[in-house]
């Protein structure tokens, strides 16, 4: 992959509105800082390459070089990226009550990464109103604190840097897919390090089609329910069409099309909607309240569940064919779209001489997605 430095990040990301405050390059050097759901570069660093622009999962991401890093094999043309398997799943037993957001499989999953020690720490997001927290719990116990979905693009991996500063050294985080092609990014040690050690020892991904902008949603939501305390937000299955907010005193029900100029223009380039990179990716299931979707993409992956399964932390179910089909149609038709707006905007396979691109994929691999998405819709 291409590497710049500080300079160019600001030029192709912070200054475009193509951040989407995924927080990977906070907490690397002094520079870079995030408040209230926005990154800025605080002092100039005339650096010419940096892990900064390295990790960034907005500007230079290349499909198939990160493929063949992470998976040993060519970027795929499946619109769910390279799996195993895919299951249903819910949090088990020994798991206990929780406020989860959908069947707890990802609280149970860390729960039990976290007892088995496989994992000296976990990444994880909580919020403080609406505006998401990055967190780190080193115990068990610790984990159901952070559950539920925060709709809002949270700065997660500035508690990643941090927890590797920190000197942790097996580390388990939980993202957006734009935060696990981050992750990889640092996985695949882009920067070509002497002596790389990989800090991450589990990266389980979260389904994600769009999230909001916090100061847009703290402003909007300000208006409609002053000073309230939000409970919970979550959005049903289409066609509902709605964020639901719970507060103290009322459920508020914000149409998605009154929302959508809340969502930063980086979700529009994003072609990931089933977390490809982690070992493990899971999301809701649609008809199926109380379930998630569980996607094993690697060996480690494999092996959490099957653990977790075995001590009582997880329960699994076969996954519909039904399902199944209907995901990756969604997965494609997501692609389809970022696919179509980079090329609009330049930004795809951009050659030397036009500038930056923020994806590189191949043409072939495009051209199949392209129109199997399009046969799908
Ligand atoms: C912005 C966003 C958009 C989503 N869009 C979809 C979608 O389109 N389709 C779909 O099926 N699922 C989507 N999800 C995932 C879904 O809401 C659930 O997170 C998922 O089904 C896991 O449920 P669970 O009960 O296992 O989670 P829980 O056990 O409740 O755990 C949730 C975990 O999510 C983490 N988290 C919460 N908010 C954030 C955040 N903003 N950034 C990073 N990590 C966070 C927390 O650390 C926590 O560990 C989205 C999630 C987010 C955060
Ligand atoms: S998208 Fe993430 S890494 Fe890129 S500039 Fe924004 S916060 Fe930094
Ligand atoms: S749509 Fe993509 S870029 Fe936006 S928050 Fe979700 S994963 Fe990140």
């Amino acid at each position: 992959m291409h590497v710049f430095g500080p300079n160019e990040l600001l030029a192709d990301v912070l200054n475009t509105g193509r951040c989407v405050g995924c927080g990977a390059c906070v907490n690397l050097c002094p520079y870079f800082k995030t408040y209230k759901g926005r990154t800025a570069m605080l002092f100039d660093c005339n650096r010419a390459t940096g892990r900064c622009y390295a990790f960034c999962p907005k500007t230079e991401v290349d499909l198939d070089e990160l493929s063949q890093i992470c998976r040993d094999t060519p970027y795929p043309e499946d619109p769910l990226g390279f799996y195993q398997e895919i299951i249903m799943a819910r949090a088990g037993a020994r798991v206990g009550e929780g406020e989860f957001q959908d069947g707890g499989t990802v609280s149970a999953l860390m729960m039990y990464a976290l007892d088995s020690s496989m994992i000296d720490a976990g990444i994880l997001t909580g919020r403080e109103g609406l505006i998401p927290l990055p967190g780190l719990a080193t115990r068990a116990d610790e984990v159901k604190s952070f559950s539920a979905s925060k709709y809002t693009a949270a700065p997660t991996l500035a508690a990643l840097n941090d927890s590797v500063n920190r000197g942790f050294q097996k580390v388990g985080v939980v993202g957006t897919p734009c935060q696990l092609t981050a992750v990889a990014q640092m996985r695949g040690n882009s920067m070509k390090e002497e002596g790389f050690a990989d800090p991450v020892a589990l990266s389980i991904g979260l389904f994600c089609t769009w999230a909001l902008d916090t100061r847009g949603l703290l402003a909007f939501i300000g208006k409609l329910a002053p000073g309230e305390t939000i409970r919970k937000m979550r959005v049903p299955p289409p066609p509902a069409g709605v964020l639901i907010v719970e507060t103290e005193t009322q459920q508020l029900k914000l149409p998605l099309d009154e929302i959508r100029a809340l969502v930063p223009a980086g979700c529009r380039l994003c072609p990931d909607m089933t977390a490809e990179w982690g070992d493990l990716s899971v999301g809701a299931m649609e008809d199926e309240t109380g379930w998630n979707t569980l996607i094993i993409r690697s060996e480690p992956g494999f092996r959490l569940v099957r653990k977790a399964v075995a001590a009582g932390f997880l329960e699994t179910a076969q996954y519909p064919e039904e399902s199944r089909r209907h995901l990756s149609e969604a997965a494609g038709l997501k692609k389809r779209r970022a696919l179509e707006e980079l090329g609009v905007c330049g930004l795809l396979n951009t050659a030397p001489e036009e500038g930056r691109a923020a994806l590189r994929l191949n043409r072939t691999v495009i051209e199949k997605l392209m129109n199997s998405a399009k046969e799908g819709a």
